[in-house]
C-alpha cells in the first residue's frame, strides 16, 4: 500500500501513522446556546467516542513520520484500501528542514 504525500510524493505505508476519522467535529457549545448541560454532555461523548463504521470512502487523519512529519487528511476506501485525494491537514504545515532557516 503507498500513499501519495503532498510534500514527499508517492511513498510505502509503512512511514506513516493512521490516526484515525478526520470527519468529527467538535461540539461548540458558545454557538449551540440553548442546549443543557445533558445536552452538551450527549455531544461532547459522541465526539469523542462515537464513529461510524464505513464500508467505503471516508476521510482519515495520517501522519507522515517517516517523511515530513506533517499531519495529512486522505480519503481511503476501507474496503479496498486505495488511496484517493491526500492533503495537509488543516493548521498543519510540512515541518521544515533544518537548514531552512540559514
Ligand atoms: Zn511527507
Amino acid at each position: 500500500m503507498r500513499i501519495a504525500c503532498p510534500f514527499c510524493g508517492e511513498r510505502e505505508s509503512g512511514e506513516f501513522t493512521y490516526l484515525g476519522d478526520a470527519s468529527p467535529k467538535r461540539p461548540n457549545f458558545a454557538v449551540d446556546s440553548g442546549t443543557g448541560p445533558e445536552a452538551a454532555e450527549d455531544a461532547f461523548y459522541d465526539y469523542v467516542y462515537l464513529r461510524d463504521n464505513v464500508a467505503g470512502v471516508m476521510r482519515e487523519y495520517w501522519y507522515h513520520g517517516g517523511g515530513c512529519r506533517s499531519w495529512l487528511v486522505a480519503e481511503r476506501n476501507t474496503v479496498t484500501h486505495e488511496f484517493g485525494s491526500v492533503t495537509a491537514a488543516p493548521g498543519a504545515g510540512a515541518a521544515k528542514p533544518a537548514h531552512a532557516g540559514e
